[in-house]
């Protein structure tokens, strides 16, 4: 079969051994994939990550052996897959196992390719209501409404969201969703436009805006969501929230930031990383149709044209590209 390869920071667009599935997993034959800032971060070194790359996609189940009445289902999949007997799997929770693979991040392949291989117990069946072109956010989409699982958030929290890239969009659209004054602040008309149009506050701050002018246009946030995708963007979300706020961080850069600790520290302020979220809530939240998905995607690739979306999704300012499949 087709598929992407990273290695030694070098893509490569291939003929690959099809996979075949082990024990209580499922062949997926892969319909439509997004590319994601980590894929960027990835094939820069971040997680030493060789092999097919690929972590949110939406997919048909081809061969199931072990629980044949999935084949021909369109599923999304949690990428988190746990050893399944250490104590943090048994709880129930894979994300956060030490011996985890992670589809198309760590130690497992993705879905930049035609098939995928994933463990049964990482399935969701997609409803029908859901098209494809939103299905393909299920995991981005979980990994913003992990934001209301970690910080309590009610109508009158004041949150900001900083960073108007494709995760700072889609967490802003969410959380307005539960505190309708949320604020979406980026160096990006357009985007910030696509989230304004769905009813999300926007601020606009140009490239050459200072820290400290950004801390007096903006400040006092109960809730600052920091997803600039820039390893200093940390420091300017430490600057917008008040005395004992909460900062949910979202950016994974391979760079690495350098924190001053001593406003955090003054101003006795929670920092709490976020990743991955629950996808059964996801397909919920978009069963719901309170998110439009489509002004999202900028373009669609097919798989023998990787590299060409691979630097368009590079590009700054670049929205959401997917790579199709579905009639190859
Ligand atoms: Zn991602
Ligand atoms: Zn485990």
């Amino acid at each position: 079969m087709k598929a992407v390869v990273f290695k030694n920071k070098k893509i490569s667009v291939t003929d690959v051994p099809m996979p075949v599935p082990s024990e209580n997993e499922a062949l997926v034959k892969i319909h439509l994939a997004g590319i994601c800032a980590t894929d960027v971060e990835l094939l820069k070194g971040y997680h030493d990550f060789a092999g097919i790359p690929g972590h949110e996609f939406i997919g048909i189940v081809h061969c199931a052996p072990d629980q044949p009445g999935l084949e021909g289902r369109r599923i999304v999949a949690d990428i988190n897959c746990g050893c399944g007997v250490c104590d943090i799997c048994l709880t129930g929770d894979q994300r956060h196992c030490a011996n985890r693979g992670v589809i198309g991040i760590r130690a497992r392949n993705g879905a930049f390719a035609e098939y995928c291989n994933i463990p049964l117990s990482n399935l969701y069946v997609v409803p029908d209501s859901i098209e494809d072109e939103s299905a393909v956010f299920a995991e981005p989409l979980a990994a913003a409404l992990e934001i209301v699982r970690q910080v309590h958030v009610t109508e009158r929290s004041r949150v900001a969201v900083l960073g108007d890239g494709k995760m700072g969009l889609l967490c802003a659209l969410v959380l307005q969703q539960f505190a309708p004054n949320t604020v979406l602040i980026g160096h990006h008309p357009d985007k910030l436009s696509i989230a304004g149009e769905q009813g999300v506050r926007t601020i606009f701050r140009s490239k050459n805006e200072t820290d400290q002018n950004l801390a007096v246009h903006v400040k006092d946030f109960e809730l600052v969501v920091e997803a600039s995708g820039c390893a200093n963007g940390i420091n300017e979300a430490i600057c917008m929230v008040r005395p004992e706020g909460t900062v949910v961080i979202k950016t994974t850069s391979f760079e690495k930031s350098v924190i001053d600790f001593s406003a955090v520290v003054v101003n006795e302020l929670n920092l709490i990383g976020s990743r991955c979220g629950d996808i059964a809530q996801a397909l919920d939240f978009m069963e719901k149709k309170m998110i439009d998905f489509c002004p999202m995607i900028e373009a669609v690739y097919s798989l023998g044209d990787f590299e060409k979306a691979f630097a368009h999704a590079g590009r700054k300012g670049s929205l959401k590209i997917l790579i199709g499949n579905k009639n190859e």
